[in-house]
């Protein structure tokens, strides 16, 4: 019997270590897609960079005003990372879900730990780098932390590597339009009625 109920949307999550190009292949993802599914822009307390745009990328906030917002309970999850806290809002993330829209959530491991526990069937990917070196390379080559940031965000990079066995998929960042085309096959496969097949 078909289900009359309107249908949630699905919760992807996306990490990998700082510099793997989570948010390259996600551009591109959103040039290509833009129905039926959004990006969840998080709370942080680092400095904005120069190209990034409050309300954007992130909404940057003082470590106060973070606070105040853990008090209130306004996150799913939140992390500290390289000096900084980052949290994905919770209204935010229900309130597409209910409305039948596919949410996107780039975040580091420890969040993607706490959101793979809290919705087991959501869809985790972790993006991998080709080589340690080339992380580094990426990371340096951005120009966008200081040597004490790139070196807290390599330092990470061992314990995040260690549970690539937890995530559902695994992509290898090795060329941007070769990574793009897994997740976005992932992407596919994923929001596909290859259940509600089943229940003709
Ligand atoms: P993240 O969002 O995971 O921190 P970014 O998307 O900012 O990473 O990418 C880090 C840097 O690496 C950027 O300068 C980006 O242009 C570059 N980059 C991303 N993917 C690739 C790739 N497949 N090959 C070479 N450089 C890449
Ligand atoms: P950056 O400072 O490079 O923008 O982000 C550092 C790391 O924090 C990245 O791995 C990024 O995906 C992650 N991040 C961004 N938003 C969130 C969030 O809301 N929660 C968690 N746990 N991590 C986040």
């Amino acid at each position: 019997m078909k289900n009359c109920l309107k249908k949630q949307g699905k919760l992807f999550v996306v990490t990998g270590p700082s510099g793997v190009g989570k948010g390259t292949i996600l551009n591109k993802f959103f040039e290509n897609n833009k129905e039926n599914v959004c990006y969840s822009v998080s709370m942080t307390t680092r400095k904005p960079r120069p190209v990034e745009v409050d309300g954007v990328n992130y909404f940057f906030v003082s470590k106060e005003e973070f606070e105040k917002a853990v008090k209130n309970d306004e996150f799913l999850e939140w992390a500290e990372y390289s000096g900084n806290y980052y949290g994905t809002n919770k209204n935010f993330v229900y309130e597409k879900l209910n409305n039948g829209v596919n949410v996107i959530l780039e975040i580091e491991t420890q969040g993607a730990k706490k959101v793979m526990e809290k919705f087991p069937d959501c869809i985790s990917i972790f993006f991998a780098p080709p080589s340690i070196e080339e992380l580094e390379h990426r990371l340096r080559g951005r120009h966008t932390e200081d040597e004490a940031s790139i070196q807290k965000r390599l330092n990470a990079v061992k314990l995040e590597l260690c549970c690539i066995e937890n995530y559902k998929y695994n992509i290898i960042n090795d060329e941007v339009e070769a990574a793009y085309n897994k997740l976005q096959a992932v992407y596919d496969y994923e929001t596909s009625d290859k259940e509600e097949r089943n229940d003709d």
